[in-house]
């Protein structure tokens, strides 16, 4: 209804549609963004997309090199982006987020942080075969380093007196479903992020900071597809529980993260959002 006087889609220099509300700006218009994991799959993806729709976005990842490409992929993806910037970070050390959610407090101070740096580590097995080290690495950067994110930008969304913030969680379909194929350390560590995101929107609901896990399906990242390799039959064991036989694209998980960034999710909190082509939905037998 609204929707059509309210927003539409237009071309921008580099003759890419994007949103452009009312107003002629952008959806996530002079909002602030900091995107862990930023150099990988989804976390590029999103850093384009928001760039796209107007915010300042502050690139985060442990890769310095991944980080210096994917910044000019973004700028040359996008040269209208206002501010781009990046930052080395491990997630897993308090510290390294501290700098990284304070170096935004130049800018106004954080309103929107993707926490969605994350690892499936290839050691990563069952109850057995784990071993404690992979364990203790996975939850680490997966949960440690999420909730370290979730902290920081509370901190910060005070600071600044902040009425509404967003903050997303990358989770996985695995904290909802049991995988046959065993990743303990992984499945575990996701299964906490929903838990502890849940608990957050309900806690901070009120300040007006709003808290969504993320639950992408297997995707067509690095991330997944190394680790594939040239297995076929792992391959194959995945895909045929996708009712679409085919994994997701990390630009399919952008386009979810950026609602939730944005204020048209001013009443979503504390949900599981589930980006998956209906997988979690499905009774696939083989054909
Ligand atoms: P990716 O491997 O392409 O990207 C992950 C990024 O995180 C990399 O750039 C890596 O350098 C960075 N990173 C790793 N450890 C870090 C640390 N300690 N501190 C900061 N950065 C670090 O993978 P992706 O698919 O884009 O994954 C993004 C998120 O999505 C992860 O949390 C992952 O668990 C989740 N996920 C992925 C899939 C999938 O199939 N790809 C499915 C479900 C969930």
């Amino acid at each position: 209804m609204g929707d059509d006087t309210a927003n539409s889609s237009r071309s921008n220099s580099s003759g890419k549609v994007h949103t452009i509300n009312s107003f002629g700006m952008g959806r996530l218009h002079h909002k602030n963004a900091i995107v862990t994991g930023a150099a990988g799959g989804i976390g590029l993806e999103t850093c384009i997309l928001f760039a796209k729709e107007g915010a300042n976005v502050l690139m985060a990842d442990i890769s310095a090199p991944a980080l210096e490409k994917a910044s000019a992929k973004l700028k040359q993806l996008v040269p209208s982006a206002h501010k781009v910037e990046i930052q080395v970070c491990d997630v897993s050390k308090e510290a390294d987020i501290k700098a990284l959610v304070e170096h935004l407090d130049s800018w106004g101070g954080v309103d929107i942080m993707f926490n969605n740096a994350g690892i499936m580590h290839a050691d990563d097995a069952d109850a057995l075969d784990t071993p404690e080290k992979i364990w203790d690495l996975t939850q680490a950067i997966n949960v440690k380093g999420v909730w370290f994110g979730c902290k920081h930008a509370i901190i910060a969304l005070r600071k600044h007196n902040k009425t509404k913030g967003s903050i997303i969680n990358t989770a996985s379909v695995v904290a909802l479903v049991g995988s046959a194929t065993p990743q303990l350390a992984y499945t575990a560590s996701k299964g906490a992020v929903l838990a502890l995101t849940r608990e957050l929107a309900i806690v901070h609901a009120k300040e007006g900071f709003r808290f969504n896990a993320l639950c992408p399906a297997p995707l067509n990242t690095p991330l997944l597809q190394d680790w594939l390799g040239d297995d076929l039959p792992k391959r194959h064991r995945r895909e045929i529980h996708f009712p679409t036989g085919r994994f997701g694209e990390a630009i399919e998980q952008a386009q979810a993260v950026l609602f939730l960034a944005s204020d048209e999710a001013s009443f979503v909190n504390g949900q599981d959002f589930v980006v998956d082509g209906g997988l979690t939905k499905a009774y696939v037998t083989p054909e």
